[in-house]
Formats: C-alpha cells, sequence, structure tokens
C-alpha cells in the first residue's frame, strides 16, 4: 500500500495549490481526481473558459462598435462561433496541461479516480471502471470544491435549460436567453451572449444585483448594463420552465407574491449560486461534521472534528472564489509542517469581469453601517481621469472607505475597465493597515487608470486635485 505524508482529494485551485506547497515543504504528496483532467471548476469549466469567451466576445464587440470611432475601419465582424468555442478550449488544455507539468515537477503523484475517506489515514480512490486501491497518509485535505445550485422543479439538461457548464458550450447563439440570477456568473455569461448578439433578461429575486457587493456601485453598473442591452427583472423568482415547445416558457412570480407572467426564451441559464461537493466522500462514515449548509465544518487551523483530516476552498465557509481555496490551500500545508499558515479573509478581492469590470475589497458601505462604524468616503469617478477620457472609456468610478478617526482604508470598490487589475493596489495597501492619506501621497504613474485610486484616497481628504 502506498504511504504518503499528505493526500489532497481534488484538484482544483485549492487542491493543487495545496498540493505543491506541501511538496515544497517536503512532504510526499499525492492528489486524487475523478474527473479526466485536473485543475477542478476554475480551469475546466469555471473561471478560465469564462474568461476566455468574455475576452474573445468583447474583442467581437470591439471590432463592431469601437473601431471605428478611433479610425480603424474594418467590416463588420462575422462571428465564427466553432472558432471562439475553440480559442476557449485551448485556453482550457493550455492551463490544464500546466497543471499536470507543476505535479510532476513536485513529484506529486495523481491517483485518478473518486477519493473516499475510510477514516484517519485512510483514503479509498476507485477509478472509471470499478478497480479501486488504498492509500495510507498522515493527513488528508478534502478540497472537493462546489457544484451548481439547482432550482427546485427545474431540470437542467444543459442544452436548453442550462448551468454554468452548458452556457459556456452553446452550440448556436440563442435568440433570447433569460438568466436566472443577477450574481457575478449570470451577469458575466449574460454579457458574452448579448455582445454576441442574444437578448439578455435577468430575473433576481432580491431588489438588487451583485447581491453582497457594495450597493452605490451594483446600482451604477446595472444602468450600464442596462444601457448595453440588458433588461433586469428584479424583486421576482422564477417558479417554473415549460419545456414541451420549441421555445422554453418560463413562469416568473413576484417575490413578495401576485399574479405570474410568461417569458419565451431559448435557452434558461440556471446562476443561483453553487453548494458544496462531498458527494461519495464518505464524510457520514468518517464522523466528519457539516455545517447547516452542507459545508465542512473547519476551526482557524482548516482541521475537521476527525484528527487528520483538513479541509479548503469551496467545500468550506467562506467566499467561493479560486483564489480564496488557493490561499487556504497554502495555508494548511504550512500548517501542516508547522508553520504558521494563515488567510486574512477580510482581505480578499472580488472581480466581476465584464465590461466594465467592478472590482471589490474589504467592507462595503452596507456593511459598514450596519456595523455602526464611523467612515469617510472618498470618489473619483473615470470621466475625469485622462487616460480614460483619451481611450473613451470614461464609465464608473472609484470609492474608498476609510475609518473616519484613523484614516485606515477599510474597503474599496471599483466599476470601470481593468478595475480587476487596479484592485491589487488597495489590497496590498489593506494587508499593510494602510490609510487613505498613505495611498494618496503613493507617487502613482501618469497616465494611468490608477491615478483615479489615488484621486479618490485624496477625496477621503476632500483634497482631489481633478475634480
Ligand atoms: C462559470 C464560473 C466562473 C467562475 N469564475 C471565477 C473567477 O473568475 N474567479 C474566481 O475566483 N472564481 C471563479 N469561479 C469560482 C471558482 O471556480 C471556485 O471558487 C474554485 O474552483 C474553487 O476551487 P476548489 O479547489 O475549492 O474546488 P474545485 O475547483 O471545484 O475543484 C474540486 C475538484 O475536486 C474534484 N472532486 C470532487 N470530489 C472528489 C472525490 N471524491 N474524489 C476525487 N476528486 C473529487 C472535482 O472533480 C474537482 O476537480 C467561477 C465558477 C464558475 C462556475
Amino acid at each position: 500500500m502506498a504511504t504518503y505524508d499528505l493526500v489532497v482529494i481534488g484538484t482544483g485551485p485549492g487542491g493543487y495549490v495545496c498540493a505543491i506547497r506541501a511538496a515544497q515543504l517536503g512532504m510526499k504528496v499525492a492528489v486524487v481526481e475523478k474527473n479526466a483532467t485536473l485543475g477542478g471548476t476554475c480551469l475546466n469549466v469555471g473561471c478560465m473558459p469564462s474568461k476566455a469567451l468574455l475576452h474573445a466576445s468583447e474583442m467581437f464587440e470591439e471590432a463592431g462598435h469601437s473601431f471605428a470611432k478611433m479610425g480603424v475601419s474594418v467590416p463588420a465582424p462575422k462571428l465564427d462561433l466553432p472558432s471562439m468555442m475553440n480559442f476557449k478550449q485551448q485556453g482550457i488544455d493550455g492551463n490544464v496541461k500546466g497543471v499536470e507539468f507543476l505535479m510532476k515537477k513536485n513529484k506529486i503523484d495523481v491517483l485518478n479516480g473518486k477519493g473516499k475517506i475510510l477514516g484517519t489515514g485512510k483514503v479509498q480512490v476507485t477509478g472509471q471502471g470499478g478497480a479501486s486501491q488504498m492509500v495510507e497518509t498522515k493527513n488528508i485535505v478534502i478540497a472537493t470544491g462546489s457544484d451548481v445550485a439547482q432550482l427546485k422543479g427545474i431540470e437542467i439538461d444543459e442544452k436548453r435549460v442550462v448551468s454554468s457548464t452548458g452556457a459556456l458550450s452553446l452550440e448556436k447563439v440563442p435568440s433570447k436567453l433569460l438568466v436566472v440570477g443577477a450574481g457575478v456568473i449570470g451577469l458575466e455569461l449574460g454579457s458574452v451572449w448579448r455582445r454576441l448578439g442574444t437578448q439578455v433578461t435577468v430575473v433576481e429575486f432580491l431588489d438588487r444585483i451583485l447581491p453582497g457587493m457594495d450597493g452605490e456601485i451594483a446600482k451604477q453598473f446595472q444602468r450600464i448594463l442596462e444601457k448595453q442591452g440588458f433588461a433586469f427583472k428584479l424583486g421576482a423568482k422564477v417558479t417554473g420552465v415549460n419545456t414541451s415547445a420549441a421555445k422554453l416558457a418560463a413562469t416568473i412570480e413576484p417575490a413578495a407574491g401576485g399574479s405570474p407572467e410568461t417569458i419565451e426564451a431559448d435557452v434558461v441559464l440556471i446562476a443561483i449560486g453553487r453548494v458544496p461537493y462531498t458527494e461519495g466522500l464518505g464524510l457520514q462514515e468518517a464522523g466528519v461534521i457539516l455545517d447547516n449548509r452542507g459545508r465542512v465544518q473547519i476551526d482557524h487551523h482548516f482541521a475537521t472534528n476527525v484528527p487528520g483530516v483538513y479541509a479548503i476552498g469551496d467545500v468550506v465557509a467562506g467566499p467561493m472564489l479560486a483564489h480564496k481555496a488557493e490561499d487556504e490551500g497554502v495555508a494548511v500545508a504550512e500548517i501542516l509542517a508547522g508553520q504558521a499558515g494563515h488567510v486574512n479573509y477580510d482581505v480578499i478581492p472580488g472581480v466581476v469581469y465584464t465590461t466594465p469590470e467592478v472590482s471589490s475589497v474589504g467592507k462595503t458601505e452596507e456593511e459598514l453601517k450596519q456595523a455602526g462604524a464611523a467612515y469617510t468616503v472618498g470618489k473619483f469617478p473615470f470621466t475625469a481621469n485622462g487616460r480614460s477620457k483619451v481611450n473613451q472609456t470614461t464609465d464608473g468610478f472609484v470609492k474608498i472607505l476609510a475609518d473616519a478617526k484613523t484614516d485606515r482604508v477599510l474597503g474599496v470598490h471599483i466599476i470601470g475597465r481593468e478595475a480587476g487589475e487596479m484592485i491589487h493596489e488597495a489590497a496590498v495597501l489593506m494587508e499593510f493597515g494602510g490609510s487613505a492619506e498613505d495611498l494618496a501621497r503613493t507617487c502613482h504613474a501618469h497616465p494611468t487608470r490608477s491615478e483615479a485610486i489615488k484621486e479618490a484616497a485624496l477625496a477621503v481628504g476632500k483634497r482631489a486635485i481633478h475634480m
């Protein structure tokens, strides 16, 4: 029987990063993966394919709508969807191969099959054909991720009623797409198909889009998306989808109750969130406790209640984000090596990769209000940023929330082009407990969009220069 210091179940960003860090620290490591390819949701059906399609569809839209005004005259672009899907697949393959290479480079054994925990130190791995092998290990890390949340009474066939996975592989551009859920995934994939010619309607149970993100940013984002052609039905729920005719008929009811209406669509995308995935892991038999939302319960050191069994990533509490999973992977490996692995959950950036992008780190204004915190706000619009003006990409603004007494930055929220790249200077500043004054006195290269961050920091002290 093979024996290891660490067996990681699942090779998403949490699992494979954990395995690499543990190997760097001298452990003998194996990963177990039930899918044919490594990389988990993120690389195969999540972050990476969605970003490939977002990029390609954005280029398609730019070529059709923005080139002419810059004096670049090209014929109207034609969509070749199979080639676009091929572009996406090449990106997936490249990244998946990269993880395979990293496993080899770090001498990590890859065990293909479904992992089941048989108690402390024992994992059974059952391959596709049913043959199983047993491995012994000092420690186990559960990194089995998440799966699509289903809507009661609506069956996902991944052809016409799709989850994000189906929406990343549609064979033709639907005329009408109904997106259920105005969260990050629904809005990103809605954007892809809208750019390619689809009429997109988004139904959201709450009275706002992007639940959890700063309300002011979300409001402006909604206005921008509406200008782009999105239609929103907020405070409404989809209660059924009739699939018997050529067109789907979705029944929509006001969330507060009232008479239903029907909306026709070619494709319905269910994007109401994701749920932890623990199926077949043997957690009940092994005695691993789950919380009331089905997530593996862990302490501050990622340890479950069963000695030697740890868990990270989407399968535990916290934001379901790849970089959160990665950082937890590093932290748990370091803890197992006797080091002080740690994740600062107050500084985890979140990005919506639409055009414009939305990014955020730290507290929202709503959270500060609810906590009764005294804070100051500094804002700066991209309409007043020179670089944005010359590029004619002036949608959006930067918003900085700082402690009213100490000036320490508590939250930064950006809507605008490249917001996903810009957020990191705020994250670094916050990791060091920096103030708005620190940000305002840091020299920023000109002309950059990042100067809007400096100006927003100046605005916290009511001394923005260009406004
Ligand atoms: C469409 C979409 C877009 C997204 N975009 C982003 C984004 O832009 N940025 C971002 O940060 N996050 C994004 N996410 C979320 C991100 O994908 C997840 O947060 C991340 O993948 C979680 O990593 P993980 O390692 O916890 O689990 P996963 O990536 O879900 O990996 C879990 C792995 O475990 C395997 N597994 C499960 N059970 C077993 C078992 N018993 N035995 C063996 N193997 C098993 C699975 O096959 C899978 O490979 C997106 C998600 C989706 C769906």
